[in-house]
């Protein structure tokens, strides 16, 4: 498993919601651990890594060697979005881009932790710009479509890079054709939504 870069198709691929929470989704989430804990992410959301589920991993500090530290949070919804606060934002899967993001100062995040747990908080301050990022990804939305027109137009030439770098590792085979990628996003889709509606509890 590694992280996939801008413009996989996985990272347009809306995700479905977590069903059924099985030992293959533990394993997705230890294996996202590993990966952003190795990148020294704040955080990390399944679709990056290829899997089209509601999960993503979110931290307060990148230097933090520790993976207990890790939230892992499952079928995130947010609400109460107040005020605006525009900082640098970055993305693992578009290396090399920072540009400034406009997002809500606090937000309200309900969800499930691995354990099935319901998570249900107030975030503001960077947790609330990891939060609304990360969300962003579980809906096939990344952050060049929060850009500014300015900010667009600055990424430019690293979107044009990160586009030939893929085209040019597809061509010799290193990464599958679109449409083969797109049908095992789809398959691995409808093994979530084959499985039997949880309980919220058991989610
Ligand atoms: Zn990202």
């Amino acid at each position: 498993m590694e992280i996939l870069h801008y413009p996989h198709p996985a990272l347009r691929f809306p995700a479905c919601p977590v069903r059924h929470v099985e030992d293959s989704i533990r394993q997705l989430v230890q294996e996202m651990k590993r990966l952003l804990l190795e990148h020294r992410g704040l955080g990390l959301a399944a679709p990056q890594v290829g899997y089209p589920y509601q999960i993503f991993l979110m931290r307060a500090d990148r230097e933090e060697a520790d993976p207990g530290q890790i939230q892992v949070v499952i079928n995130p919804v947010l609400s109460e979005f107040r005020g605006t606060v525009e900082e640098d934002e970055g993305c693992l899967s578009f290396p090399g881009l920072y540009q400034p993001i406009r997002r809500a100062k606090t937000v309200r995040l309900r969800a499930y932790d691995l354990e099935g747990r319901e998570l249900d908080r107030t975030v503001s301050g960077l947790e609330a710009r990891v939060v609304q990022h990360e969300t962003d990804h579980l809906h096939g939305i990344l952050f060049i479509d929060r850009m500014t027109e300015a900010a667009r137009l600055a990424s430019r030439e690293v979107l044009e890079q990160l586009t030939r770098r893929y085209r040019e590792a597809q061509r010799r085979g290193k990464i599958p054709r679109d449409e083969v990628i797109l049908e095992q996003l789809r398959e691995l889709a409808s093994r979530q939504s084959a499985a039997p509606v949880a309980a919220p509890q058991e989610v």
